[in-house]
Protein backbone atom coordinates (compact mmCIF):
# COMPACT_ATOMS: atom_id res chain seq x y z
CA UNK A 1 0.00 0.00 0.00
CA UNK A 2 1.27 3.34 -0.92
CA UNK A 3 1.96 6.54 1.37
CA UNK A 4 -0.64 8.28 -0.36
CA UNK A 5 -3.74 5.48 -0.19
CA UNK A 6 -2.77 5.19 3.63
CA UNK A 7 -3.20 9.08 4.06
CA UNK A 8 -6.42 9.17 1.87
CA UNK A 9 -8.05 6.34 4.62
CA UNK A 10 -6.30 8.19 7.50
CA UNK A 11 -7.84 11.56 5.94
CA UNK A 12 -11.53 9.91 5.70
CA UNK A 13 -11.57 8.18 9.22
CA UNK A 14 -10.77 11.89 10.85
CA UNK A 15 -13.22 13.49 8.40
CA UNK A 16 -15.92 10.58 9.43
CA UNK A 17 -14.61 11.00 13.52
CA UNK A 18 -15.45 14.80 13.18
CA UNK A 19 -19.48 14.28 11.61
CA UNK A 20 -19.62 11.81 14.39
CA UNK A 21 -19.23 14.41 16.93
CA UNK A 22 -15.19 12.52 18.35
CA UNK A 23 -13.19 14.01 20.40
CA UNK A 24 -12.08 16.84 17.72
CA UNK A 25 -8.29 16.36 18.95
CA UNK A 26 -8.97 12.49 17.99
CA UNK A 27 -9.89 13.37 14.52
CA UNK A 28 -7.31 16.13 14.17
CA UNK A 29 -4.77 13.68 14.92
CA UNK A 30 -5.57 11.50 12.44
CA UNK A 31 -5.25 14.47 9.69
CA UNK A 32 -1.84 15.26 11.37
CA UNK A 33 -0.58 11.69 10.79
CA UNK A 34 -2.03 11.70 7.58
CA UNK A 35 -0.02 14.76 6.49
CA UNK A 36 3.32 13.29 8.17
CA UNK A 37 2.84 9.39 5.97
CA UNK A 38 2.07 11.81 2.76
CA UNK A 39 5.26 13.29 2.96
CA UNK A 40 7.52 10.34 4.39
CA UNK A 41 10.13 9.45 2.09
CA UNK A 42 10.05 6.19 2.91
CA UNK A 43 6.76 3.85 2.62
CA UNK A 44 5.45 4.14 5.70
CA UNK A 45 3.86 0.23 5.07
CA UNK A 46 7.17 -0.94 5.65
CA UNK A 47 7.99 0.85 8.60
CA UNK A 48 4.31 -0.53 9.97
CA UNK A 49 5.51 -4.03 9.76
CA UNK A 50 9.22 -3.58 11.31
CA UNK A 51 7.48 -1.88 14.21
CA UNK A 52 8.99 1.47 13.43
CA UNK A 53 6.21 3.64 12.70
CA UNK A 54 5.93 5.57 15.93
CA UNK A 55 9.13 7.25 15.04
CA UNK A 56 7.65 9.15 12.76
CA UNK A 57 5.78 12.74 14.40
CA UNK A 58 2.14 12.03 15.80
CA UNK A 59 2.13 8.90 15.48
CA UNK A 60 1.24 7.12 18.81
CA UNK A 61 0.42 4.08 19.81
CA UNK A 62 -3.60 4.48 18.69
CA UNK A 63 -2.81 5.46 15.17
CA UNK A 64 -0.27 2.38 15.44
CA UNK A 65 -3.13 -0.03 16.07
CA UNK A 66 -5.38 1.33 13.18
CA UNK A 67 -2.08 1.60 10.73
CA UNK A 68 -1.62 -2.03 11.44
CA UNK A 69 -5.08 -3.11 10.82
CA UNK A 70 -5.02 -0.92 7.78
CA UNK A 71 -1.38 -2.36 6.36
CA UNK A 72 -2.35 -5.85 7.22
CA UNK A 73 -6.05 -6.46 6.10
CA UNK A 74 -6.34 -3.24 3.77
CA UNK A 75 -9.14 -1.58 5.27
CA UNK A 76 -10.02 0.06 8.54
CA UNK A 77 -13.18 -2.14 10.13
CA UNK A 78 -14.62 0.47 11.81
CA UNK A 79 -14.12 3.26 9.31
CA UNK A 80 -16.09 1.13 6.51
CA UNK A 81 -18.64 0.47 8.96
CA UNK A 82 -18.59 4.44 9.53
CA UNK A 83 -19.07 4.93 5.97
CA UNK A 84 -22.02 2.43 5.42
CA UNK A 85 -24.04 4.77 8.14
CA UNK A 86 -23.01 8.21 8.02
CA UNK A 87 -23.22 9.94 4.43
CA UNK A 88 -20.77 12.61 5.30
CA UNK A 89 -22.01 15.68 3.55
CA UNK A 90 -25.88 14.87 4.98
CA UNK A 91 -24.36 14.68 8.45
CA UNK A 92 -22.51 17.82 7.56
CA UNK A 93 -25.41 19.64 7.14
CA UNK A 94 -27.71 18.10 9.68
CA UNK A 95 -24.69 19.53 12.19
CA UNK A 96 -25.09 22.73 10.47
CA UNK A 97 -29.55 22.66 11.54
CA UNK A 98 -27.93 21.39 15.29
CA UNK A 99 -28.80 18.08 14.67
CA UNK A 100 -26.87 15.48 16.64
CA UNK A 101 -25.10 13.08 14.19
CA UNK A 102 -27.46 9.54 14.96
CA UNK A 103 -30.66 12.17 14.81
CA UNK A 104 -29.65 12.88 11.33
CA UNK A 105 -29.06 9.66 10.56
CA UNK A 106 -32.53 9.18 11.63
CA UNK A 107 -33.74 11.50 9.72
CA UNK A 108 -32.44 10.60 6.59
CA UNK A 109 -34.16 7.14 7.04
CA UNK A 110 -37.10 8.17 7.76
CA UNK A 111 -37.05 10.42 4.48
CA UNK A 112 -35.21 7.63 2.77
CA UNK A 113 -32.86 10.45 1.64
CA UNK A 114 -28.72 9.71 1.12
CA UNK A 115 -27.65 13.00 0.39
CA UNK A 116 -27.78 16.79 2.01
CA UNK A 117 -29.44 17.34 -1.50
CA UNK A 118 -31.80 14.93 -1.56
CA UNK A 119 -32.67 16.28 2.45
CA UNK A 120 -33.16 19.50 1.32
CA UNK A 121 -35.81 18.41 -1.81
CA UNK A 122 -37.33 16.73 1.03
CA UNK A 123 -38.03 19.71 3.21
CA UNK A 124 -39.06 21.79 0.55
CA UNK A 125 -41.49 19.31 -0.56
CA UNK A 126 -42.70 19.29 2.90
CA UNK A 127 -41.90 15.79 3.73
CA UNK A 128 -39.92 16.58 7.25
CA UNK A 129 -43.54 16.53 9.01
CA UNK A 130 -43.87 12.64 7.87
CA UNK A 131 -40.99 12.37 10.08
CA UNK A 132 -41.96 11.47 14.10
CA UNK A 133 -41.03 14.04 16.39
CA UNK A 134 -40.69 17.05 14.08
CA UNK A 135 -43.91 19.19 14.19
CA UNK A 136 -44.56 22.37 12.09
CA UNK A 137 -42.48 24.40 14.98
CA UNK A 138 -39.88 22.61 14.24
CA UNK A 139 -40.05 22.37 10.55
CA UNK A 140 -39.96 25.53 10.09
CA UNK A 141 -36.87 26.06 12.28
CA UNK A 142 -35.03 24.07 10.16
CA UNK A 143 -36.13 25.42 6.34
CA UNK A 144 -35.75 28.65 8.07
CA UNK A 145 -32.10 27.43 8.48
CA UNK A 146 -31.64 25.48 5.50
CA UNK A 147 -32.79 29.28 3.75
CA UNK A 148 -30.41 30.92 5.51
CA UNK A 149 -27.10 27.80 5.15
CA UNK A 150 -24.27 29.70 4.35
CA UNK A 151 -20.42 28.38 3.74
CA UNK A 152 -19.10 26.30 6.65
CA UNK A 153 -16.81 28.38 8.69
CA UNK A 154 -13.22 27.17 8.35
CA UNK A 155 -11.42 26.32 11.54
CA UNK A 156 -9.63 29.62 13.25
CA UNK A 157 -6.51 29.26 15.03
CA UNK A 158 -5.44 31.49 17.93
CA UNK A 159 -3.97 35.04 16.63
CA UNK A 160 -0.13 34.77 16.99
CA UNK A 161 0.32 36.69 20.29
CA UNK A 162 -2.41 35.25 22.34
CA UNK A 163 -1.08 31.86 21.24
CA UNK A 164 2.15 33.25 22.53
CA UNK A 165 1.24 34.29 25.83
CA UNK A 166 -0.95 31.00 26.57
CA UNK A 167 1.61 28.38 25.21
CA UNK A 168 4.62 30.56 26.49
CA UNK A 169 2.85 30.76 29.83
CA UNK A 170 2.59 27.02 29.84
CA UNK A 171 6.27 26.59 29.03
CA UNK A 172 7.69 28.26 31.82
CA UNK A 173 5.58 27.30 33.98
CA UNK A 174 6.73 23.70 33.23
CA UNK A 175 10.74 25.09 32.86
CA UNK A 176 9.89 24.09 29.38
CA UNK A 177 10.72 25.15 25.86
CA UNK A 178 7.89 26.66 23.13
CA UNK A 179 7.47 24.84 20.21
CA UNK A 180 4.96 23.98 17.40
CA UNK A 181 2.86 26.76 15.54
CA UNK A 182 4.53 28.92 17.74
CA UNK A 183 7.93 28.69 17.60
CA UNK A 184 7.59 29.12 14.02
CA UNK A 185 5.63 32.08 14.45
CA UNK A 186 2.45 31.08 12.47
CA UNK A 187 0.39 34.29 12.04
CA UNK A 188 -2.46 32.32 12.50
CA UNK A 189 -2.11 28.93 15.26
CA UNK A 190 -2.96 26.02 15.55
CA UNK A 191 -0.72 23.26 16.35
CA UNK A 192 0.86 24.06 19.82
CA UNK A 193 3.28 22.29 21.74
CA UNK A 194 5.63 22.29 24.75
CA UNK A 195 8.67 20.19 24.91
CA UNK A 196 10.24 19.72 28.74
CA UNK A 197 13.18 17.60 29.31
CA UNK A 198 13.08 14.90 32.28
CA UNK A 199 14.31 11.70 33.34
CA UNK A 200 11.43 10.77 34.93
CA UNK A 201 8.32 12.44 33.06
CA UNK A 202 5.37 11.38 35.22
CA UNK A 203 5.83 14.49 37.40
CA UNK A 204 6.04 17.00 35.00
CA UNK A 205 3.00 15.12 33.51
CA UNK A 206 1.36 15.59 36.70
CA UNK A 207 1.91 19.57 37.14
CA UNK A 208 0.82 19.93 33.53
CA UNK A 209 -2.64 18.85 34.38
CA UNK A 210 -3.17 20.64 37.06
CA UNK A 211 -1.88 24.15 35.71
CA UNK A 212 -4.45 26.96 35.39
CA UNK A 213 -4.51 27.04 31.99
CA UNK A 214 -5.90 23.67 31.34
CA UNK A 215 -9.15 22.38 31.79
CA UNK A 216 -8.56 19.04 31.04
CA UNK A 217 -6.12 16.44 29.91
CA UNK A 218 -7.95 14.49 27.06
CA UNK A 219 -4.86 12.29 25.92
CA UNK A 220 -1.90 10.97 27.76
CA UNK A 221 1.11 8.21 27.70
CA UNK A 222 4.04 7.86 29.33
CA UNK A 223 6.27 10.43 27.45
CA UNK A 224 3.19 13.45 26.50
CA UNK A 225 -0.12 14.49 26.80
CA UNK A 226 -2.51 16.56 25.37
CA UNK A 227 -4.39 19.13 27.66
CA UNK A 228 -7.07 21.59 26.35
CA UNK A 229 -7.82 25.22 27.66
CA UNK A 230 -11.09 27.15 28.79
CA UNK A 231 -11.87 28.06 25.23
CA UNK A 232 -11.08 24.34 24.29
CA UNK A 233 -7.89 24.78 22.31
CA UNK A 234 -5.89 21.70 22.18
CA UNK A 235 -2.19 21.59 23.65
CA UNK A 236 0.43 19.05 23.27
CA UNK A 237 2.77 18.12 25.69
CA UNK A 238 6.35 15.96 24.75
CA UNK A 239 8.60 15.01 27.99
CA UNK A 240 11.61 14.02 26.53
CA UNK A 241 14.54 12.22 28.40
CA UNK A 242 17.44 14.46 28.61
CA UNK A 243 19.60 12.62 25.78
CA UNK A 244 16.76 13.02 22.94
CA UNK A 245 15.54 16.35 24.02
CA UNK A 246 17.20 17.82 20.82
CA UNK A 247 14.94 15.39 18.94
CA UNK A 248 12.00 16.17 20.17
CA UNK A 249 12.01 19.52 19.94
CA UNK A 250 12.99 19.59 15.83
CA UNK A 251 10.10 17.16 15.77
CA UNK A 252 7.43 19.18 17.60
CA UNK A 253 8.76 22.53 15.98
CA UNK A 254 8.62 21.94 11.98
CA UNK A 255 5.84 21.75 10.17
CA UNK A 256 4.87 17.88 9.31
CA UNK A 257 6.48 18.19 5.52
CA UNK A 258 9.85 19.61 6.96
CA UNK A 259 10.23 17.05 9.52
CA UNK A 260 8.88 14.39 7.58
CA UNK A 261 11.83 15.53 4.92
CA UNK A 262 14.18 15.04 7.50
CA UNK A 263 12.91 11.64 9.42
CA UNK A 264 14.23 8.81 10.66
CA UNK A 265 15.77 11.78 12.87
CA UNK A 266 18.82 10.74 15.03
CA UNK A 267 18.26 10.75 18.91
CA UNK A 268 20.37 13.72 20.30
CA UNK A 269 20.13 16.22 23.45
CA UNK A 270 20.24 19.47 21.46
CA UNK A 271 19.02 20.86 18.26
CA UNK A 272 22.54 21.55 16.75
CA UNK A 273 23.25 17.78 17.66
CA UNK A 274 20.31 16.30 15.68
CA UNK A 275 21.33 18.81 12.52
CA UNK A 276 25.26 17.84 12.84
CA UNK A 277 24.36 14.01 12.70
CA UNK A 278 21.79 15.28 9.80
CA UNK A 279 24.80 16.88 8.24
CA UNK A 280 22.36 19.71 7.97
CA UNK A 281 22.89 23.23 8.80
CA UNK A 282 20.49 24.16 11.74
CA UNK A 283 18.32 25.93 10.99
CA UNK A 284 15.86 28.89 12.11
CA UNK A 285 12.16 27.93 13.45
CA UNK A 286 10.59 30.36 11.33
CA UNK A 287 12.31 28.60 8.01
CA UNK A 288 10.86 24.84 8.93
CA UNK A 289 7.75 25.31 7.27
CA UNK A 290 8.67 23.22 3.86
CA UNK A 291 11.08 20.79 3.30
CA UNK A 292 14.97 22.34 3.05
CA UNK A 293 17.94 21.21 3.78
CA UNK A 294 20.56 24.09 2.95
CA UNK A 295 22.22 26.72 4.14
CA UNK A 296 19.60 29.60 5.47
CA UNK A 297 20.54 32.81 5.00
CA UNK A 298 21.43 35.11 7.72
CA UNK A 299 18.07 36.39 8.62
CA UNK A 300 16.98 39.90 9.83
CA UNK A 301 17.09 40.60 13.35
CA UNK A 302 14.83 42.61 15.79
CA UNK A 303 18.24 44.07 16.90
CA UNK A 304 19.43 45.34 13.20
CA UNK A 305 15.83 47.47 13.30
CA UNK A 306 16.80 51.45 13.97
CA UNK A 307 13.45 53.36 14.03
CA UNK A 308 9.70 52.62 13.24
CA UNK A 309 8.14 54.38 10.48
CA UNK A 310 4.58 53.79 11.50
CA UNK A 311 2.76 54.65 14.57
CA UNK A 312 -0.44 56.95 15.44
CA UNK A 313 -0.90 59.68 18.35
CA UNK A 314 -4.24 61.42 20.30
CA UNK A 315 -3.96 63.72 17.16
CA UNK A 316 -5.86 60.53 15.29
CA UNK A 317 -7.08 57.39 16.74
CA UNK A 318 -3.65 56.40 19.06
CA UNK A 319 -3.54 57.04 22.99
CA UNK A 320 -0.18 58.84 23.18
CA UNK A 321 0.93 62.21 22.58
CA UNK A 322 4.03 62.74 19.82
CA UNK A 323 6.82 63.44 22.50
CA UNK A 324 5.32 60.26 24.66
CA UNK A 325 5.91 57.98 21.22
CA UNK A 326 8.94 59.35 20.67
CA UNK A 327 10.60 58.73 24.19
CA UNK A 328 8.85 55.45 23.96
CA UNK A 329 10.93 55.01 20.57
CA UNK A 330 14.36 56.26 22.23
CA UNK A 331 14.01 53.89 25.25
CA UNK A 332 13.87 51.02 22.81
CA UNK A 333 17.09 52.22 21.35
CA UNK A 334 15.91 53.30 18.22
CA UNK A 335 17.51 56.32 16.65
CA UNK A 336 14.05 57.80 14.52
CA UNK A 337 10.37 57.48 14.58
CA UNK A 338 7.75 58.77 11.97
CA UNK A 339 3.87 60.05 13.31
CA UNK A 340 1.82 58.62 10.45
CA UNK A 341 -2.01 59.62 11.86
CA UNK A 342 -4.96 59.19 9.25
CA UNK A 343 -6.24 61.57 6.99
CA UNK A 344 -10.38 62.21 6.66
CA UNK A 345 -11.46 59.63 4.31
CA UNK A 346 -10.43 56.95 7.21
CA UNK A 347 -13.78 57.67 8.23
CA UNK A 348 -14.54 55.55 11.72
CA UNK A 349 -11.82 57.43 13.41
CA UNK A 350 -10.57 61.69 13.38
CA UNK A 351 -7.76 62.30 10.28
CA UNK A 352 -6.17 65.09 10.27
CA UNK A 353 -6.83 68.01 7.24
CA UNK A 354 -4.28 69.76 5.65
CA UNK A 355 -4.42 72.08 8.31
CA UNK A 356 -3.78 69.72 11.33
CA UNK A 357 -1.19 68.27 9.43
CA UNK A 358 1.16 71.64 9.53
CA UNK A 359 -0.24 72.64 13.50
CA UNK A 360 1.16 68.73 14.00
CA UNK A 361 4.50 69.92 12.54
CA UNK A 362 4.87 72.45 15.55
CA UNK A 363 4.41 69.98 18.06
CA UNK A 364 6.72 67.16 16.51
CA UNK A 365 9.42 70.25 16.12
CA UNK A 366 9.09 70.64 19.94
CA UNK A 367 9.55 66.81 20.56
CA UNK A 368 12.72 66.84 18.47
CA UNK A 369 14.03 69.55 20.25
CA UNK A 370 13.19 67.29 23.84
CA UNK A 371 14.35 63.84 22.47
CA UNK A 372 17.61 65.07 20.27
CA UNK A 373 19.78 63.66 18.64
CA UNK A 374 16.76 61.05 18.27
CA UNK A 375 14.55 62.38 15.57
CA UNK A 376 10.88 62.03 15.19
CA UNK A 377 9.71 62.72 11.55
CA UNK A 378 6.78 64.17 10.12
CA UNK A 379 4.86 61.54 8.80
CA UNK A 380 0.86 60.46 7.23
CA UNK A 381 -0.70 57.65 6.72
CA UNK A 382 -3.16 58.57 3.94
CA UNK A 383 -5.84 57.37 2.70
CA UNK A 384 -6.00 56.02 -0.84
CA UNK A 385 -9.39 57.17 -2.58
CA UNK A 386 -11.32 54.74 -4.70
CA UNK A 387 -10.18 56.45 -8.25
CA UNK A 388 -6.59 56.28 -6.88
CA UNK A 389 -5.99 59.93 -5.68
CA UNK A 390 -4.47 60.67 -1.97
CA UNK A 391 -6.65 62.26 0.46
CA UNK A 392 -4.34 65.12 0.60
CA UNK A 393 -3.09 67.92 -1.65
CA UNK A 394 0.12 66.97 -3.47
CA UNK A 395 1.67 69.97 -1.68
CA UNK A 396 1.54 69.12 1.92
CA UNK A 397 2.31 65.41 1.54
CA UNK A 398 5.60 67.05 -0.33
CA UNK A 399 6.32 68.53 3.05
CA UNK A 400 6.62 65.45 5.10
CA UNK A 401 9.59 62.96 5.85
CA UNK A 402 7.30 59.93 5.22
CA UNK A 403 4.08 59.19 3.67
CA UNK A 404 3.01 55.96 4.19
CA UNK A 405 -0.05 55.03 1.48
CA UNK A 406 -3.20 52.88 2.68
CA UNK A 407 -6.12 51.77 1.40
CA UNK A 408 -8.97 51.26 4.32
CA UNK A 409 -12.55 51.60 2.88
CA UNK A 410 -13.19 49.33 -0.59
CA UNK A 411 -11.30 46.18 -0.19
CA UNK A 412 -13.54 44.42 -2.06
CA UNK A 413 -12.84 46.12 -5.21
CA UNK A 414 -12.25 43.66 -8.29
CA UNK A 415 -8.19 42.99 -8.96
CA UNK A 416 -7.84 45.27 -12.01
CA UNK A 417 -9.42 48.35 -10.32
CA UNK A 418 -7.92 47.68 -6.99
CA UNK A 419 -4.26 47.60 -8.23
CA UNK A 420 -5.14 50.43 -10.83
CA UNK A 421 -6.19 52.47 -7.57
CA UNK A 422 -2.79 51.77 -6.15
CA UNK A 423 -0.55 51.77 -8.69
CA UNK A 424 -2.07 55.88 -9.37
CA UNK A 425 -1.18 56.39 -5.55
CA UNK A 426 2.20 54.56 -5.67
CA UNK A 427 3.09 57.27 -8.69
CA UNK A 428 2.74 60.02 -6.55
CA UNK A 429 6.76 60.88 -5.70
CA UNK A 430 5.65 61.91 -2.16
CA UNK A 431 4.96 58.25 -1.48
CA UNK A 432 7.24 56.23 0.43
CA UNK A 433 5.59 52.73 1.42
CA UNK A 434 2.11 50.99 0.76
CA UNK A 435 1.10 50.06 4.08
CA UNK A 436 -1.24 46.36 5.04
CA UNK A 437 -1.20 45.85 1.42
CA UNK A 438 -3.20 42.94 1.24
CA UNK A 439 -5.92 44.48 3.77
CA UNK A 440 -6.58 40.99 5.33
CA UNK A 441 -7.55 40.90 8.95
CA UNK A 442 -6.17 37.30 10.79
CA UNK A 443 -9.46 35.06 10.84
CA UNK A 444 -12.27 37.34 9.98
CA UNK A 445 -11.14 39.56 6.84
CA UNK A 446 -9.93 37.85 3.74
CA UNK A 447 -6.74 39.26 1.43
CA UNK A 448 -7.73 41.80 -1.03
CA UNK A 449 -7.33 41.06 -4.44
CA UNK A 450 -4.44 43.43 -5.39
CA UNK A 451 -2.44 42.47 -7.68
CA UNK A 452 1.15 42.06 -5.82
CA UNK A 453 3.33 41.30 -8.57
CA UNK A 454 2.39 44.03 -10.51
CA UNK A 455 2.74 46.51 -7.62
CA UNK A 456 6.18 44.65 -6.79
CA UNK A 457 7.35 45.75 -10.51
CA UNK A 458 6.13 49.36 -9.69
CA UNK A 459 8.03 49.24 -6.44
CA UNK A 460 11.42 48.81 -7.87
CA UNK A 461 10.46 51.53 -10.43
CA UNK A 462 9.56 54.38 -8.48
CA UNK A 463 11.56 52.79 -5.27
CA UNK A 464 8.26 52.87 -2.95
CA UNK A 465 8.39 50.18 0.05
CA UNK A 466 5.89 47.49 1.11
CA UNK A 467 4.92 47.31 5.28
CA UNK A 468 4.98 44.44 7.04
CA UNK A 469 2.50 45.33 9.31
CA UNK A 470 3.03 43.94 13.19
CA UNK A 471 -0.34 44.16 13.94
CA UNK A 472 -1.43 40.82 15.14
CA UNK A 473 -4.67 40.80 13.35
CA UNK A 474 -2.60 42.05 10.42
CA UNK A 475 0.97 40.80 9.57
CA UNK A 476 0.74 42.06 6.08
CA UNK A 477 2.67 41.57 4.19
CA UNK A 478 2.39 37.52 5.09
CA UNK A 479 5.70 35.75 4.94
CA UNK A 480 4.61 34.22 1.70
CA UNK A 481 4.47 37.58 0.48
CA UNK A 482 7.76 38.90 1.38
CA UNK A 483 9.42 35.99 0.23
CA UNK A 484 7.88 36.92 -3.42
CA UNK A 485 8.44 41.03 -2.70
CA UNK A 486 12.37 39.74 -2.30
CA UNK A 487 12.72 37.89 -4.67
CA UNK A 488 10.99 40.71 -6.87
CA UNK A 489 13.87 43.12 -5.67
CA UNK A 490 11.55 45.34 -3.54
CA UNK A 491 12.17 46.97 -0.45
CA UNK A 492 10.27 45.80 2.60
CA UNK A 493 9.64 47.88 5.99
CA UNK A 494 8.84 46.32 9.51
CA UNK A 495 6.81 49.00 11.12
CA UNK A 496 4.13 48.18 14.40
CA UNK A 497 1.32 50.41 13.27
CA UNK A 498 1.70 51.48 17.37
CA UNK A 499 -1.70 53.32 18.35
CA UNK A 500 0.09 53.18 21.99
CA UNK A 501 3.50 53.15 23.61
CA UNK A 502 3.30 49.49 24.62
CA UNK A 503 2.11 48.98 20.49
CA UNK A 504 5.76 49.68 19.83
CA UNK A 505 6.53 46.32 21.29
CA UNK A 506 4.90 44.87 18.17
CA UNK A 507 7.82 45.20 16.09
CA UNK A 508 9.12 41.25 17.03
CA UNK A 509 6.04 40.16 15.26
CA UNK A 510 7.01 42.39 12.27
CA UNK A 511 10.64 41.49 12.39
CA UNK A 512 9.53 37.48 12.57
CA UNK A 513 7.31 37.74 9.89
CA UNK A 514 9.98 39.18 7.57
CA UNK A 515 12.09 36.63 9.01
CA UNK A 516 8.97 34.02 7.95
CA UNK A 517 9.84 35.46 4.21
CA UNK A 518 13.78 34.82 4.30
CA UNK A 519 14.50 38.26 4.71
CA UNK A 520 17.99 39.63 5.51
CA UNK A 521 18.59 43.06 7.02
CA UNK A 522 19.65 44.61 3.76
CA UNK A 523 16.01 43.80 2.58
CA UNK A 524 14.73 45.70 5.14
CA UNK A 525 14.43 49.41 4.41
CA UNK A 526 14.63 50.55 8.47
CA UNK A 527 17.57 48.85 9.34
CA UNK A 528 19.31 51.88 7.64
CA UNK A 529 20.41 54.98 8.98
CA UNK A 530 17.90 57.98 8.99
CA UNK A 531 20.09 59.63 5.82
CA UNK A 532 19.59 56.77 3.57
CA UNK A 533 16.00 56.62 4.22
CA UNK A 534 14.41 60.00 4.61
CA UNK A 535 15.49 62.14 1.02
CA UNK A 536 16.26 65.22 2.68
CA UNK A 537 16.88 65.02 6.38
CA UNK A 538 14.66 66.74 8.90
CA UNK A 539 16.26 70.03 9.72
ZN1 LIG B 1 -3.99 51.53 8.25
ZN1 LIG C 1 -1.91 52.95 10.85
Amino acid sequence: MENAQIADRLDAFAALLELGEANPYTARAYRRAAETIRGAPSPVAELVRSGRVRDLRGIGPGIEGRLRELVETGEIAELAELERELAPDLVGLGRYLGLSAKRSVQLARALDVRTAEELREAAAAGRLREVPGIGPKVEAQLLEALASEAEPRPRQGLLLHSAWELVGGIAAALDGSVAGDVRRWRDSCEQLAVVCVAAEPSAVLARFAELPQIVAVIEQDEHRAVGVTVEGVPIELVVAEPQRLGTALVRATGSPAYVAALEPLPHAADEEAVYGALDVPWCPPELREQPFRGVPPALVEPADIRGDLHCHTTWSDGRASVEEMGRAARERGYEYLAICDHTPAVGAVQGLSADDVRRQAEEIAAANEALAPFRVLRGIECDILPDGRLDLPDDVLAELDWVQASVHGGQRMPRAEMTKRVEEALRNPSVRCLSHPKGRMINRRPENALDLERIFELALETGVALEVNGLPNRLDLSGGHVRDAIAAGARIVCSTDAHSVQGLGNMTLSVVTARRGWATAADVLNTQPLESIVRSPPR
